[in-house]
């Protein structure tokens, strides 16, 4: 049961808003990830209800065309160098603009916690912890080390941050992907320890 205080309505009134956002495979994916989340609130005694939030809105606009991003980059100006990016940057840093209207969620570390879910960043309060791992670790992901980060992250959050970060660096290092800067900050701070 929500208290209303980050969203004005049920949570089932939130899932069926969300479910209609996006494929049934991806409305799987956030179910699971709602499901990490809620599990990693409890055991770092963070709220419960914000983790459940913000787990079910993560990936709200990630089916959204690119012209409606380009769109929404404009009208609430935010930083036009997100106009060189795509959906894979867009759909938290831009989603969480349209969760604010479209949701009504306007809490800033639910919203916060959506715009790092993707890359990460050196500053990342417990919410933000928990989803970004929370959205690697879920009972439907299945890649080579996704059991090992569920180890982790059942022992050490901070640990499960860290190991996330450079195996996913590592994926796209290997797959010759473009790299987001601020993923750069994110691994010198959580992996190689930079202060
Ligand atoms: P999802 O929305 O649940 O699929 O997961 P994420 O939001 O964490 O990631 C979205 C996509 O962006 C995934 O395919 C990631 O591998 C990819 N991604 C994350 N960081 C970067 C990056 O720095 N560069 C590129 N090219 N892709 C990235
Ligand atoms: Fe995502
Ligand atoms: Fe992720
Ligand atoms: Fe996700």
């Amino acid at each position: 049961k929500y208290s209303q205080k980050y969203y004005p309505g049920t949570r089932e009134e939130l899932v069926s808003k969300i479910k209609t956002a996006m494929s049934p495979r991806r409305f799987q994916h956030v179910l699971g990830v709602e499901q990490a989340a809620i599990q990693l609130a409890k055991d770092n005694q963070a709220d419960v209800e914000k983790a459940s939030i913000a787990a079910l809105v993560h990936d709200y606009a990630k089916e959204r065309s690119d012209s409606d991003f380009q769109a929404v980059i404009q009208t609430k100006h935010l930083d036009p160098d997100l106009l060189r990016w795509d959906n894979f940057i867009w759909h938290g840093v831009v989603g969480a603009e349209m969760i604010a209207t479209e949701l009504g969620i306007t809490d800033p570390e639910i919203l916060d916690a959506v715009r790092k879910h993707t890359v990460g960043a050196k500053d990342m309060t417990l919410l933000d912890r928990i989803i970004y791992v929370a959205d690697y670790i879920e009972p439907g992901r299945d890649f080579p080390g996704v059991q090992e980060a569920r180890l982790i992250a059942q022992k050490d959050l901070n640990e499960a941050v860290s190991y996330e970060t450079q195996h996913t660096l590592e994926h796209l290092l290997q797959m010759k992907k473009v790299i987001y800067p601020a993923a750069m900050e994110t691994y010198n701070y959580w992996v190689a320890g930079k202060l």
